[in-house]
């Protein structure tokens, strides 16, 4: 056994790691990925350092290829911001070579063109010894190919690539998300609102604006530059960006969001049997048309909401707010629960 292996946070049989982390790469995980990811990065920084031997030199390269091959998985799959801290950590720790620095190597050598799986396989073996020799003989791979594993350009594009991707899914999921852009299609010369214009955007599927429009409509709802009659029109497209966001909004999103949805009084009551937002039906079309016919009624004269309820009064009813707010809290709740999400959330 290597001096180090004994230190270790993961210590499974080289085939057992092999196979734990293929089926991560191959975005089929056999058991949790999150703590594997979590060992593996914890491992990696471990060999920060470690630097004196052949041996140790492979080690460190053989966690920059594994991290690297494991870093798509956790950018896309796990919203975790200790992860995302722990990997970045140790891929710069890692990296010993100036950035650009040339190689000699052949043409083709560099294990990079190879997929995720063979990643795998190489890093992990290049973590002992005995693993490296087995490696070597199973690939047949001479001293000039097994040189180009700890080619020092190889290692700093690896980690670059993967930095470079786990720092803009981080930002993604926990950063500042900038919307201002919408301020130009969604604010009229006057100031006032164009609550058409933001249906609209939310209705361009392809786009995928569902999130931007939940998100401006918060912070605009937080600012305070809401005129009343925009108020409800508003709430409603927060409320369709959240319930149309099928796959759930990151941290980034919904922070503000949360933190508009807190300041509608919950706790209320009114004499109204019902009001227009419950008369709509749960299908896009339809919930475009009632906020589309309630602000600009000539244009879009159809609507799902029946006369009887179609009172002003009844929509900015307090107690309709509320309505609308625990549905969002609610989306807000399950996401978090399906996302596992830590961190600052
Ligand atoms: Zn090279
Ligand atoms: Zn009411």
């Amino acid at each position: 056994m290597d001096v180090t292996e004994e230190t270790r946070v993961l210590h499974p049989s080289r085939q057992e790691l092999i196979s734990d982390l293929s089926g991560i790469v191959n975005d089929y995980p056999y058991a949790d990925p999150e703590p594997t990811l979590a060992g593996l990065a914890a491992d990696a920084a471990g060999a920060i350092g470690r630097d004196g031997t052949p041996e140790a030199r492979r080690e460190r390269a053989g966690y920059t290829i594994l991290l690297h091959a494991t870093s798509w998985y956790l950018a896309s799959r796990v919203h975790s911001a200790s992860l995302f801290e722990a990997y970045i950590r140790a891929l710069d720790g890692l990296r010993s070579g100036p950035a650009g620095a040339s190689c000699a190597c052949a043409d083709g050598a560099h294990l990079e063109r190879l997929g995720g799986e063979y990643q795998v396989e190489a890093g992990v073996s290049m973590l002992t010894r005995a693993g490296w020799a087995e490696f070597t003989e199973d690939y047949d791979l001479d001293e000039e190919d097994s040189a180009a594993f700890t080619c020092e350009r190889l290692l700093a594009d690896l980690a670059d690539e993967a930095v470079g991707e786990l720092s803009a899914a981080r930002n993604q999921t926990f950063g500042d998300i900038d919307v201002s852009h919408l301020d130009a299609q969604f604010v009229r010369e006057d100031g006032s609102l164009d609550i058409v214009a933001a249906q609209e955007s939310i209705r361009r599927t392809w786009e995928d604006n569902t999130g931007p429009v939940a998100l401006w409509s918060a912070r605009r709802l937080l600012s305070g530059r809401v005129r009343d009659d925009e108020r409800i029109g508003l709430h409603l497209c927060l409320w369709m960006g959240v319930a149309q966001s099928y796959a759930g909004l990151p941290p980034s999103y919904t922070r503000d969001i949360a933190a508009a949805l807190a300041t509608v009084d919950l706790d209320v009551a009114c004499a109204h049997p019902r009001h227009p937002w419950s008369s709509v039906p749960s299908k896009t079309k339809a919930r475009y048309s009632a906020v589309v016919h309630l602000y600009a009624p000539d244009d879009h004269p159809d609507t799902p909401v029946p006369a009887e309820l179609s009172d002003r009064g009844l929509w900015e009813c307090p107690v309709q707010y509320a309505e609308l707010t625990r549905k969002v809290l609610d989306d807000l709740r399950k996401w978090r629960t399906a996302r596992g999400v830590d961190g600052e959330d």
